[in-house]
């Protein structure tokens, strides 16, 4: 029957955390994986998560019903309410829909789903991709025929943004053209336009009519402050690019394996809304049949219980303070220390989870080999893979593989 059948190669990210693990190594460092770790290098609850567990778990009323198709509606209102801001207009204006979905991925697919249905395309159906970008972006654009095509994104020779690349593929680009941005923290490079260019980026969406397809999975990683990190798209939303909005909550609330996030379509009107949000009903009926709730009442307790809230932001302050931490401590000992050869700026400039370290694939196949360090061939580090047991046996090992 499949005779057929290529093989498919492995992901490459979770290959490496297979071989990470296969490694009997004491030192070993797997600096490739996305996901949060504690200094022990352990997975974390966050303790908000296991107090809300707790109130789920002894709460008599909570049945196995199905959730409706579009979603638990107090989880969808407070999650638009977390990346909108409170006193957003489109809020209160009723412009906005909101769709629970299996976390970001789920957010992505069913957003360019939509897209490739309703949207009103100036020729093919093509979207505008950073080079690089989140590998998936590629994979879930084409899965639903539309056409990803890299925008220049990050420049290799300042280890930075390619803001006038950046520019200039906006404002070449066909009007009405659909370009992903990522909100904040960006992935995989770290390298976030400041507000400043974000103003610009605005401007010349909106003078070409642009959408803009925002791809939220690290709000509150950032800076560590939930309202920070939605500048970018709060911004937008005020200044009526039209936009849409993926949002989950793997990392900020540790909620991985829990698949909740949301679909944010911001709308001109609210008689439009109704439609869009009839369409994505359709839509994710035929998809999902119906989103799964675990993870949706524990996010929703969080965000609509005032203490709780409180306690998330803290929790979300802990991990994004200890991945700041590590980024002046692994810059301290690469340029004081060690005295690493090159400028190593990015790495208290990047912002969030990760770093692009800027060293080369042969400098990245020396760590693995010699140092037992696992990273992608592209350089980029989990900062969260570091702490203060492992960061000078890291540093050393960088510091080794890029004297040669
Ligand atoms: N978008 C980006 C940019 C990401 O980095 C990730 C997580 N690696 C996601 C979306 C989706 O993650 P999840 O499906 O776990 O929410």
């Amino acid at each position: 029957q499949w005779k057929q059948i290529p093989l498919a190669p492995p992901d490459s990210i979770f290959h490496l955390t297979v071989a990470y693990k296969a490694d009997p190594s004491l030192q070993k460092i797997n600096v490739g994986v996305g996901a949060y770790r504690d200094e022990d290098n352990k997975p974390w609850v966050l303790p908000v998560v296991k107090k809300a567990t707790g109130i789920l778990l002894n709460d008599p009323t909570l049945d196995h019903e199905y959730l409706s198709v579009t979603g638990l509606p107090e989880f969808g209102s407070a999650a638009a309410k977390l990346i909108l801001g409170s006193n957003s207009h489109a809020l209160a204006e009723s412009r906005v829909v909101s769709v629970q979905t299996i976390s970001g991925t789920g957010a992505n697919h069913l957003g360019a789903l939509f897209l490739s249905r309703f949207y009103q395309w100036n020729g093919p159906p093509v979207v505008g991709l950073s080079n690089p970008t989140w590998s998936n972006h590629d994979a879930i654009f084409k899965n639903v025929g539309i056409t990803p095509v890299d925008y220049p994104y990050y420049n290799p020779a300042t280890i930075g943004l390619d803001y006038n690349g950046f520019l200039a593929a906006l404002r070449n680009a066909v009007p009405r053209s659909v370009f992903l941005l990522h909100a904040c923290a960006h992935n995989p490079t770290g390298v976030d336009p400041t507000k400043k260019q974000w103003t610009a980026i605005a401007d010349v969406m909106l003078e070409k009519g642009h959408y803009a397809f925002f791809d939220c999975a690290y709000q509150g990683f950032a800076s560590g402050d939930l309202d920070q990190d939605a500048f970018a798209v709060r911004y937008f939303v005020e200044r009526k690019v039209p936009l849409l909005i993926c949002q989950s909550f793997s990392k900020n609330a540790g909620l991985y394996g829990e698949r909740i996030g949301a679909l944010h379509v911001v709308s001109s009107t609210a008689e439009e809304g109704a439609r869009v949000d009839s369409q994505l009903s359709v839509l994710q009926r035929s998809e999902i049949g119906n989103p799964p709730s675990h993870g949706a009442r524990l996010v929703s307790l969080i965000l609509n219980d005032p203490d709780l809230f409180e306690e998330w932001n803290r929790d979300i302050k802990t991990m994004a303070q200890r991945i700041i931490a590590m980024r002046q401590e692994l810059y301290h000992l690469l340029t004081k220390e060690l005295k690493t050869p090159g400028s190593w700026e990015h790495i208290i400039n990047q912002i969030g989870m990760f770093s692009f370290t800027g060293i080369n694939p042969s400098q990245c196949q020396v760590l693995l080999a010699k140092a037992h360090i696992y990273l992608p061939t592209n350089g980029r580090i989990s900062m969260a893979g570091l702490n203060s047991k492992n960061i000078r046996y890291f540093a050393e090992s960088l510091d080794k593989a890029v004297r040669g």
